[in-house]
C-alpha cells in the first residue's frame, strides 16, 4: 500500500469517528448513489485483475454495509424516476452490474436476493450469443496465470514466431497484444478459442478448465431470462462494446444491435444503457435520446442531483481492492463532498474508464 492511500484512509477514519460521515450522511441525503460492479470471482479472477471482478465475502461485506446502514436500495428507473421529479428517498442508493458476466447469476444474484435489493445487469450481447469465454480477457488471463518464464509459440500467423521471455514484462505485454489484435482483426471465435487452446498449452494452461469454469464467459439467453426471477433487470450496454464518440453512426448501430438481441431474448422494451469503457461525449447524448434511452450511466466518479443530466450519471465503481472504509466515505457522501469542494466533479463533457 502507497504512502498516499495510507494517508487517506487515515484521513477517512479519523473523519468517521469525528463524525463526517454523518454529517455528509446528512448533506448528501437527497444525492442518488449509483454503485457499479462487474464480474465476481470463482477461483482467482479478482487477483487477475481487482476492478473487474469481486471475491464474494467482499461483496456479501458490502451488502450487509449497505443493509446494516439502512441504505435505501431502490430499482434504477425507479431511482432516476425519484432523481428527476426530486421525491427520492434518503440517502438512496442503486446497484448496476455491467458486462453479463455468468458469475452474476450463479454468485451475485443470490447473495442480492437474500437482501431483497434490486439491481440492474448492463449486458453487451456478442457473446452472449457465442457463448465462448472473452477472448481478449481470456488471452490476458492466461499471460497473468501462467507460471512459466518463457513462451514458445508454434508458427501461426497469430503469432509473433519468436521465442518471449515472460520476464520480459514489455516482450510478454506485446506478444498478448499480438496475439488479440490478430484474433479480434480476423478469426471467428471458433478460430480464437483454437488460438486460446494453443496458447494456453504453450503456457503450461488447460483452456478447457477455463471454458468449463465459466469465469470469464458471458451469461446464455437463457441464462439471462432467470435474472428476473432474482429482481435483476437486464439492460443495454451496446453489442460489440464500443460507442464511438467520433462516429455516432456506428454508436447507434452499436446500441440497435443491442437492443434487438436483448429485446428478442426478453420480449419486453428496453431504455436504460450504460456507456462501455465509461467512453462518453456530449456529442452522444442526442444519439441516446432519439432512440428513446432514458437513462445512461459514465464511469465519472460521484453522486448524482437533481441537476444532473439522466444520459450522463455519474457512478461509483466498486472494486474488490477497495477497502471497507473507503466504500463507506462513497456510501455516506464524505468524498462527493471532498471532490465539490476540490472541484474535481462537473468539469468535464467526456469520459472513460479502463474496463474489459
Ligand atoms: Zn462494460
Amino acid at each position: 500500500m502507497s504512502i498516499k492511500h495510507r494517508i487517506r484512509l487515515g484521513l477517512y477514519t479519523v473523519a468517521k469517528w469525528t463524525g463526517m460521515f454523518a454529517v455528509c450522511r446528512l448533506l448528501m441525503r437527497r444525492r442518488l448513489l449509483i454503485l457499479g460492479y462487474h464480474g465476481f470471482q470463482f477461483t482467482d479472477e479478482a487477483s487477475f485483475r481487482p476492478a473487474l471482478f469481486m471475491r464474494q465475502q467482499r461483496f456479501a461485506d458490502r451488502l450487509a454495509m449497505l443493509a446494516r446502514g439502512g441504505y435505501p436500495v431502490l430499482p434504477l428507473a425507479e431511482g432516476v424516476r425519484h432523481l428527476k421529479n426530486g421525491t427520492l428517498p434518503a440517502n438512496a442508493v442503486v446497484i448496476v452490474i455491467d458486462d453479463g458476466f455468468f458469475s452474476v447469476l450463479d454468485l451475485a444474484a443470490p447473495m442480492l436476493n437474500k437482501h431483497g435489493f434490486p439491481a440492474t445487469l448492463y449486458v453487451t450481447s456478442y457473446y452472449v450469443t457465442k457463448g465462448t469465454p472473452v477472448f481478449r480477457l481470456a488471452v490476458q488471463y492466461l499471460f497473468w496465470k501462467t507460471k512459466v518464464t518463457s513462451l514458445e509459440l508454434p508458427d501461426r500467423p497469430w503469432s509473433s514466431g519468436v521465442d518471449v521471455d515472460l520476464g520480459d514484462a514489455d516482450a510478454a505485454y506485446k506478444a498478448m497484444w499480438h496475439i488479440i489484435d490478430y484474433g479480434e482483426a480476423n478469426c471467428d471465435e471458433e478460430q480464437r478459442l483454437e488460438i486460446c487452446a494453443e496458447v494456453a498449452t504453450a503456457l503450461g494452461l488447460d483452456f478447457g478448465t477455463i471454458i468449463t469454469e465459466r469465469g470469464l464467459s458471458l451469461l446464455t439467453p437463457d441464462e439471462l431470462c432467470r435474472l428476473e426471477d432474482f429482481g435483476i433487470d437486464v439492460q443495454l450496454h451496446t453489442h460489440r462494446h464500443i460507442f464511438p464518440a467520433n462516429d455516432p453512426v456506428q454508436a447507434r448501430s452499436e446500441l440497435r444491435e443491442n437492443r434487438m438481441v436483448l429485446e428478442r431474448i426478453l420480449g419486453r422494451r428496453l431504455e436504460h444503457f450504460c456507456y462501455p469503457s465509461g467512453v462518453w461525449a456530449c456529442d452522444l447524448l442526442p444519439v441516446l435520446a432519439k432512440e428513446g434511452i432514458v437513462s445512461a450511466t459514465t464511469c465519472q466518479a460521484g453522486m448524482n442531483d437533481q441537476a444532473t443530466n439522466p444520459l450522463a450519471l455519474y457512478r461509483i465503481l466498486d472494486q474488490d481492492n477497495l477497502h471497507d472504509i473507503e466504500f463507506e466515505a462513497e456510501l455516506t457522501g464524505f468524498c462527493e463532498l471532498l471532490r465539490i469542494v476540490s472541484g474535481q466533479r462537473r468539469c468535464t463533457d467526456k469520459g472513460h474508464c479502463a474496463d474489459i
